[in-house]
């Protein structure tokens, strides 16, 4: 089934330059970029997106850290893009993510893990509208 996918290239991977490469291995697996934008979220607006995170221990870190600089959002399509871009991206915690995945090469911590990816329909939808207009998303 053809799906939609939120991915974010954060802070860490932005500041250093690592958005043509995340979006290459992207690429390689073959979904496809059908939205891009690169902005500034407020703190306000970091802890509106992870609002599910609220209650977690590192909700304070993560949202100052998600606010600290620049960052890449897309939309990817494909078949089955939620859970194949999930596994694009490894683990939540690098030290257990695997060989050839994006958080494997490019993370630094279990916080500053370089990409975000939605984890299911509902959550793919509420978070694409967060961020794009139908107008944005191409195809
Ligand atoms: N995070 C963290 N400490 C933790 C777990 C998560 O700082 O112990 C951060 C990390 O940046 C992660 C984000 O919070 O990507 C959202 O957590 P989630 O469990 O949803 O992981 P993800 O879906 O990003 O793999
Ligand atoms: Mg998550």
């Amino acid at each position: 089934m053809t799906q939609r996918t939120l991915s974010i290239i954060k802070p860490d991977a932005v500041e250093r330059n690592l958005q043509g490469r995340i979006l290459s291995m992207i690429q390689e697996k073959g979904l496809k970029i059908v939205a891009l934008k690169m902005l500034y979220l407020t703190r306000e607006q970091a802890r509106g997106f992870y609002d599910v995170h609220r209650e977690k221990p590192f909700f304070d870190s993560l949202t100052d850290y998600m606010s600290s600089g620049p960052i890449v959002v897309s939309v990817l399509e494909g078949d089955g893009a939620i859970d194949r871009y999930r596994e694009i991206m490894g683990a939540t915690n690098p030290e257990s993510a695997g060989q050839g995945t994006i958080r494997k090469a490019f993370a630094l911590d279990i916080e500053k893990n370089s990409v975000h990816g939605s984890d299911a329909p509902e959550t793919a939808y509420r978070e694409i509208s967060f961020f794009f207009s139908q107008m944005e998303l191409v195809g």
